[in-house]
Formats: C-alpha cells, structure tokens, sequence
C-alpha cells in the first residue's frame, strides 16, 4: 500500500516514515500544503496523512480542495490541534479520521489499517486466493504446506497481486506503487522480486502461479 505523508516537521516525518515502512507501506513524504496538492493530483494513494498547520497551504484546505475535486483517498488528519472544534471541522471537511499529537504508533498502525480496509475484506486482515493465504498485519504468507513471512517490497508485491487477482498487473504499476512514482528502479528489479516469489509459492505447494505476459506484466492465476 502506498501512502503519503505530509507533516512539516521533518524529524517526525522521518521518525513516521521509518516506522511505516518497517510495516510494510510505501510512503512519500511532503513538506507542505502546495506539495500535497500536487503530489495527489499527480498520484493514487491508498491513504494520506495529514497535518493541519503547514506552510504554504494548511491542511483544512488542501483536504477541503481534494474532497472538492472528487478526491476520495482516505485522509487521516494527524495533528496538535485538539480542540473538539478542531476535530468537527476536520472529519467535517472530509477527513475520514482524526488522531491528536502527542500518539502512540500501534494506535496510528491501526487506524491506518481501519482507513484503507477494503470494505469486502471487513475486519479480516488476511487476503485469500487459491490455497493461498497473507496476513497484512503479520506479512505471513501461507499455503496447508506451511509460510513464510514476507519483506517489505515482496510483501506489497503480493498485496497488490491478492487484492487484482486474475488481473494483469503491468511492470510499471508495481513500480509506481512500490517503489514510488520518481523512482529509477528498472523493470529487472520487479522481474528479480516476481522471481523470489515464485520460488516461495513453489515451496509452498501452492495451486497459485505468478503468470507473465510478455512485455505487458503480470498475472495471479489460480491453476486446476
Ligand atoms: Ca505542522
């Protein structure tokens, strides 16, 4: 899953960033209003959080002018403005959650979680195809044979594959969604991750094969 973060404080976007990888998202991180605008305009989130009190342009008004142009990305506001009135203005401009400074991070995890919960997968972390099982919150994929628990890249990888499956899945989109939008990586390193997964789902006697086609992308298929 691919999230932006934008928090002006840059210590605390690196502390949150750091954090959010370690679990398994991908994260931008902007620096102010203008950025976020722009940023959203130009990409698709899973989610974003948001500070209020920003330079350039402040958060109740980039959420006001995303929710304007149709923008329906989950929006967590994250900020020190704890007034009640500050929260009914919030979730009232389109946030779809508010979390008041100073935090606790397993809170943050889960309500991130609870944001960007498919409506079908309901309170259920895990994604199923096949005889194949992954758990989101443990990064555990699994098969009757046994399971691994994934990294990072290959774990986003093999969200993306459960969450489309059947679908072709192009090189490019698992570059953008992975790696970032401005990222240089090549269209190898997705073939060198398809590869480690590949082994993995033989390992695991799984009835689900990584299908390519040729010079479009990728497929999860379940086999007979
Ligand atoms: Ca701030």
């Amino acid at each position: 899953m691919k999230l932006l973060l934008v928090e002006d404080e840059v210590s605390l976007s690196r502390a949150i960033t750091t954090i959010l990888q370690k679990n398994g998202y991908t994260v931008e991180a902007v620096y102010n209003g203008r950025d976020a605008l722009e940023y959203m305009e130009a990409e698709e989130y899973d989610g974003v959080i948001l500070d209020l009190m920003l330079p350039e342009t402040d958060g109740i008004t980039v959420l006001q002018t995303v929710r304007k142009k149709g923008n329906k990305t989950p929006i967590l506001i994250l900020t020190a403005k704890a007034e009640v009135d500050d929260k009914v203005l919030g979730l009232d401009s389109g946030a779809n959650d508010y979390l008041t400074k100073p935090f606790a991070i397993q809170e943050l995890m889960a309500r991130i979680r609870a944001m960007t919960r498919n409506p079908w997968t309901q309170t259920d972390t895990r994604l199923r195809f096949g005889n194949l099982t992954l758990d989101c919150a443990t990064f555990e994929l699994s098969s009757p044979s046994g399971s691994f628990r994934l990294a990072n890249k290959e774990f986003q990888m093999m969200e993306l594959f459960l969450r489309n499956p059947r679908k072709l899945i192009s090189t490019n989109r698992f570059i953008e969604r992975i790696w970032g939008y401005d990222s240089d990586v090549e269209a190898s390193v997705v073939w060198v991750y398809i590869s480690y997964l590949r082994k993995k789902l033989a390992s695991l006697e799984s009835n689900v094969q990584i299908k390519a086609a040729r010079n479009a992308g990728y497929s999860l298929e379940e086999c007979p």
